[in-house]
């Protein structure tokens, strides 16, 4: 049995800005809404390291999978991100874009994905790929491929300071050797105050508008510039540097390829899950760390091209209760639910997300929330139940399944909650990565009876459907 994978419909979105290189599609399997999405660029051609790999370093292999492949399983753990344009140098585009598509089928991301074509500079592939992110899209991140180990955290922390207001937000480092600025002639002209000065990285976060203004004013052939930054510095906006990562390093000169092959042997993990490996059925494009591609610079082909994949629906159910008369300010899918009702629970008695987590791992076999979060674990008293639901969707994704849609009920005689259903499934579509369509909050009374009825607790009851990339 083989079919498509169903992610594969195919829209054509209009470019924001006439003159940027045309996109060629998108994969939407999801709605558009207001999630951030990030510009991946792996256009670039990297001579110095290319010549020592024999390919463009965004397409190393590394973990049997390319080097810019580490980037989007970092995305992946961030549920409230929407998806992924992917840049891509022309010559190669197409088998890049292909190459996308079998690893997503072999290893679902769950996001968004759309697809550029690289520019002359670092900016006109950045200008390329704002053209197909979604004009709903509050915010953008841009990050270089070349930078494989930043963390879901450093996307989260980014996306908290946009939110907050912010119209551009960068990771940085404080500078640790002392800077020179010198002439063509190699002498000295000034030396910085070190403490002033930061080291930056991506991925950057920015306003979508903001950014594609600055690029429509400022993106001009006499202005070069090495990262976005600059431009919305250009444009008149303040750029607010956060904390970087230390590990979050660029792979730049052929010695680096030794870290790569030593973060691949050593499982460090510090961001990236690097060192994840393919289940033993499962075969997964490209090789070892080798700097090995096919021909001509072009991604490799996977190693064993008998395999053939499919997508197998799945579904899981998952049902919680909780008593009333705890000590516990009822929140149900992550949204504070003001009344006089406090529930009794270990973690924070979230109902809602633990019947949705018990589902989740009904879909991908992995038995209940009791046994992965038992509730004598200390680590778990008054935990946020939102983060345990992030740790079942990256297994979940880690168990090659893709969550295609929830459907959730709450069961309460009081409080009233129809007032809160469209915050909850606002919160659920960021927690799960879903699309409103995908997402369907439903709240009830007993009517009286039972013990909602008599007020002495609540209950939920979550369905999710999947697909599960099997190997056959
Ligand atoms: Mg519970």
């Amino acid at each position: 049995m083989t079919q498509e994978p169903l992610s594969a419909s195919q829209a054509e979105l209009t470019p924001e800005q006439p003159s940027a290189p045309v996109a060629q599609c998108t994969d939407m399997p999801y709605t558009l809404d207001t999630a951030p999405w990030l510009i991946l660029l792996a256009a670039g051609q990297g001579t110095r390291l290319a010549a020592a790999a024999g390919c463009p370093k965004q397409f190393l292999t590394v973990d049997s999978v390319p080097l810019f492949w580490l980037s989007v399983r970092t995305c992946s753990r961030v549920a409230r991100l929407g998806g992924v344009v992917f840049v891509f140098p022309k010559d190669t585009f197409e088998s890049s874009r292909d190459l996308v598509r079998e690893l997503d089928r072999l290893e679902p991301c769950g996001l968004n994905m759309a697809f550029a074509v690289g520019g002359a500079r670092r900016q006109d592939s950045v200008a390329s790929g704002l053209a197909v992110v979604p004009q709903s899209a509050r915010f953008v991140l841009v990050h270089d491929a070349a930078r494989p180990f930043f963390s879901p955290g450093l996307v989260n922390a980014l996306l908290d300071r946009l939110e907050a207001g912010a119209q551009a937000v960068i990771p940085g480092l404080a500078v640790t050797d002392t800077i020179k600025v010198v002439n063509k002639a190699g002498l000295v002209c000034a030396t910085p105050d070190r403490s002033t000065l930061r080291a930056v990285q991506t991925p950057q976060g920015f306003s979508r508008r903001a950014l594609a203004e600055a690029h429509r004013t400022l993106n001009t052939p006499e202005n070069t510039v090495t990262d976005d930054a600059s431009l919305m510095e250009e444009a008149g906006h303040e750029v607010l540097v956060i904390d970087g990562e230390a590990g979050n390093i660029k792979i730049t000169n052929p010695e680096d390829l030794q870290l790569l092959k030593k973060k691949a042997e050593t499982g460090a993990e510090d961001g990236s899950s690097c060192t994840k490996q393919a289940a033993p059925d499962q075969t997964v494009p490209g090789q070892a760390v080798s700097g090995q591609a096919g021909e001509n610079g072009s991604p490799a082909a996977p190693d064993n091209p008998d395999t053939t994949g499919c997508l197998v629906p799945c579904t899981g159910f998952g049902y919680d209760v909780h008593r009333y008369g705890g000590d516990r300010p009822l929140v149900l899918a992550g949204v504070p639910i003001p009344c006089d009702f406090q529930v009794r629970a270990h973690s924070d008695g979230d109902v809602l997300l633990h019947a949705l987590m018990d589902a989740l791992l009904g879909l991908f076999g992995q038995g209940d929330i009791g046994m992965l979060f038992p509730d004598n674990d200390p680590r778990y008293d008054g935990a946020d139940s939102a983060q345990l639901l992030a740790e079942v969707l990256q297994r979940m994704r880690q168990a090659r399944v893709r969550l295609t849609h929830a459907d959730v009920t709450v069961v309460a005689q009081k409080p009233r909650l129809s007032p809160h259903k469209k915050a909850m499934q606002e919160s659920l579509c960021r927690l799960l990565g879903l699309g409103p369509e995908h997402v369907n909050v439903k709240a009830t009374t007993e009517e009286g009876l039972g013990f909602t009825g008599d007020l002495s607790g609540i209950k939920a009851y979550a369905t999710v459907c999947g697909l599960k990339s099997e190997t056959i």
